[in-house]
């Protein structure tokens, strides 16, 4: 017998929209549906209907509690998975950590409203069977489409004309004749499970080691870190490809972080002739028709693999048991937009809440990462030698001040010898120059105006193939002016300082023969063209490289064996925190591009400051420590990993009141023991987008934690509706 609700007990469920403003909202649940947690249902509001989760009743605390008689009903649930209890665990987890609305996580967590509705099915044809008792025409034609059909099965119209050699309106004429009948198409999973035995490279030594430690992790279904260094070039990949292997024997799911998937299409062959199938792939370019069936995939756990970036982490995985964040020292895991998040610290937490081995993988690790292992919070593994016998590239560096370039050049004499000399031996160079574009500055040489951006704290960048000024923060672009816009003086404007389009410039005067690619992120817009380049580098079809950062992103260059650093201070101006570090893990990358196969590799640093501790790292190759010289300077001032951090950027289109606003929260900073509040101060992007920017930021000791402090903070102090305070917990950029 089934009782009737009574209105006095009816029920409530409190549902997570995802919107950015909204906590979870109380409805009433219909008698006639069974509601439970995670469940996607269908809900109106403002006269609208809406997609949410139903959430647990105790979480994320009502805003204000609705009188029973004034809750509106779900309308419905969804045909889709329930959403885990794990993965709802993590969104008010990633909420509460980044001072983030529940709801915004949340539409993190969505995919797009398409993929929760039931998936549209096509119409095939079948063989009309027994029971018809058509006697039509049998024409050549007709036959060939039934010799071409089995019983029982369903055959999309276009492939089944075309094996028959008919065209598709003999195929209706059947059906009108009753031969044979419309059917809808069975679904196809288009994610084939890859085959965890499929022959993979013999791991040797260290590498076994390696990943019997990573599979014995998987295969124990608990959660732990890894933390897997090792050269460039050791075969961390294929280590930890096994554990992947591992995860798929035991039937549970792996993700697989990459910083930047746009530029994996190496990985991607690697991941292919590790398990003989593409493994699911997840980024902002995939197509919206491959995003819902990929989330579909995900939440029904037919995509046992997936590869994506850092809104991956988001995905319905019901069994995730593993998660790999490779080059976790990354500053691209970061998301600076929206959601403010660490991509590599979230995947712990993700991994944690779903009981799955996670594993940080890097040749320069963070100093964070070490940190963890060295406490013994993370387990480390180490692989010190290349594979196949490969040694690492000797790396020097060339003193500007003492070998400089010609006047107006950017190349030194000893770099040009070098690669003249590798270009004659037949081999590769690379020379590495971290931006974009022919000068960074453009200054009249009359009365010293620099060309700025309209809307940003920055000059303009000169992309002279293009014939643009560029602002590189908002994307503003002006054409270069004839005349100095300030004094008027006619061609009195010259370009300052190198970028790639540059040197690229002085090598094609310097080797007119050489065959040259040019690699940056402006010059190769999306996967394909990054997958074409790094193929026609490893078939040979290039001599001469020369790229920004994309080129230090994992490649395996076989064949390349110089690799030269036009300016290796660049990344050490400016204030930053971690400049130093970085500086380190960028240049050491660069460096690992060389000498992966018999030949040895060779790089050469162009330095003002050789003596610097950077370059002397980068020569000795004892990156451990350096990393320890780092962690000797942050730890007395508390500075992370030793002590938290959080930023609060004010912004506003009324430098006034972006003023006021900030001036206000430093008035009702926080303070007390271990807990510090530096600033307001005019961030150093202090323009950006046409907004004033104001930035603070609070330090506290390791054992505070900052979000109470940033919720009780921001509580006292009243922000105009023109002010926007963007709260960045764990800060990476400081612009
Ligand atoms: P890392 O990720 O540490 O930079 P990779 O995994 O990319 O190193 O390995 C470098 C190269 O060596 C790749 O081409 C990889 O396929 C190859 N390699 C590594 N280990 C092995 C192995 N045991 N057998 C065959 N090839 C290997
Ligand atoms: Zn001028
Ligand atoms: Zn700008």
């Amino acid at each position: 017998m089934k009782a009737t609700p009574s209105v006095s007990k009816m029920q409530r469920v409190r549902v997570l929209l995802p919107l950015p403003l909204a906590g979870a909202y109380d409805y009433r649940i219909p008698p006639e549906l069974d509601i439970r947690p995670g469940d996607f249902v269908s809900v109106p509001l403002n006269h609208r209907s809406m997609i949410g989760v139903a959430w647990d009743a105790s979480e994320a605390p009502e805003a204000k509690p609705v009188a029973e008689h004034r809750l509106k009903p779900v309308a419905g649930i969804l045909p889709a998975p329930a959403m885990t209890a794990s993965l709802r665990r993590f969104i008010d987890w990633v909420a509460a950590y980044t001072l983030s609305p529940p709801g915004a996580v949340l539409r993190m967590a969505m995919g797009s409203t398409a993929a929760l509705e039931p998936p549209s099915q096509q119409a095939g044809w079948m063989l009309a069977g027994p029971g018809s008792n058509a006697q039509p025409r049998l024409t050549p034609e007709r036959q060939r489409v039934l010799a071409a059909m089995r019983p029982g099965e369903v055959y999309a119209g276009a492939p089944l004309a075309e094996a028959a050699g008919v065209s598709p309106g003999v195929l209706r004429g059947m059906a009108d004749n009753g031969m044979i009948r419309p059917a809808l198409l069975p679904h196809a999973n288009r994610f084939t499970r890859p085959d965890p035995d499929h022959p993979g490279p013999q791991l040797g030594g260290a590498q076994a080691a390696a990943a019997a430690s990573l599979v014995a992790k998987v295969a124990a279904r608990r959660f732990g870190v890894t933390l897997l260094t090792g050269v460039t070039g050791s075969g961390k990949t294929e280590v930890y490809l096994d554990a992947v292997a591992e995860a798929l024997r035991q039937g549970r799911q792996s993700l697989v972080l990459l910083p930047e998937i746009a530029l994996s299409a190496q990985w991607l062959d690697r991941f292919k002739a590790r398990f003989g199938v593409s493994p699911a792939l997840w980024h902002s370019e995939v197509t919206p028709r491959t995003r819902r069936e990929t989330w579909r995939a995900v939440a029904a756990g037919d995509a046992p693999v997936v590869v994506g970036a850092r809104s991956a982490l988001f995905l319905p995985f019901p069994d995730l048991g593993l998660v790999v964040v490779d080059e976790e020292h990354e500053t691209a895991f970061k998301q600076e937009e929206g959601v403010v998040y660490n991509a590599r610290d979230m995947a712990v937490v993700r991994a944690r809440m779903a009981a799955a081995a996670c594993v940080l993988v890097s040749a320069t690790p963070s100093l964070e990462s070490l940190t963890n292992a060295e406490s013994g919070r993370y387990e480390a593994l180490d692989l010190p030698v290349r594979y196949g016998g490969a040694t690492l590239p000797a790396v020097e560096t060339v003193d500007l001040r003492r070998t400089p370039p010609e006047r107006g050049r950017f190349l030194s004499p000893p770099l040009i010898e070098a690669v003249n000399a590798t270009l004659a031996r037949g081999e590769q160079a690379m020379l590495f120059l971290n931006r974009r574009g022919y000068a960074p500055l453009t200054l009249c040489r009359h009365c010293g105006h620099r060309m700025r951006c309209p809307n940003c704290t920055a000059w303009l960048v000169e992309h002279r193939a293009r014939r643009q000024l560029q602002c590189h923060h908002c994307g503003h672009t002006e054409a270069p002016p004839a005349e100095c816009p300030e004094c008027g003086s006619a061609n009195s404007l010259v370009a300052v300082g190198p970028g790639v389009e540059r040197v690229l410039e002085e090598a094609i005067a310097l080797w007119p023969e050489a065959r040259r690619l040019v690699m940056a992120s402006d010059t190769l817009p999306g996967p394909a063209a990054a997958g074409v380049a790094a193929q026609s580098i490893q078939d040979r079809a290039v001599d001469l490289i020369i790229g920004t950062q994309i080129v230090a992103k994992g490649w395996h260059f076989p064949h390349l064996t110089l690799v030269g650093v036009v300016d290796a201070d660049l990344g050490l101006a400016g204030g930053d925190l971690r400049a130093a570090e970085r500086t380190v893990q960028l240049l050491h990358q660069v460096a690992g591009r060389a000498g992966r196969a018999e030949a040895p590799g060779r790089v050469l640093l162009q330095s003002f400051s050789p003596e610097h501790p950077v370059m002397q790292a980068l020569i000795s190759g004892d990156l451990g420590a350096f990393m320890q010289e780092e962690a000797a300077i942050r730890r007395p001032g508390h500075w992370p990993p030793f002590g938290r951090l959080a930023a609060l950027i004010v912004s506003s289109e009324d430098e006034r009141e972006a003023e006021r606003t900030a001036r206000d929260l430093g008035l009702a900073a926080p303070g007390g023991e271990g807990v510090q509040v530096l600033g307001p101060a005019p961030a150093p992007l202090a323009l950006l987008r046409g907004r004033h920017r104001r930035r603070l930021l609070l330090k506290t000791r390791r054992d505070i934690a900052v979000q109470p402090i940033l919720r009780d903070w921001l509580a006292r102090v009243a922000v105009p509706n023109s002010v926007r305070v963007q709260v960045d917990v764990d800060p990476v950029s400081f612009l």
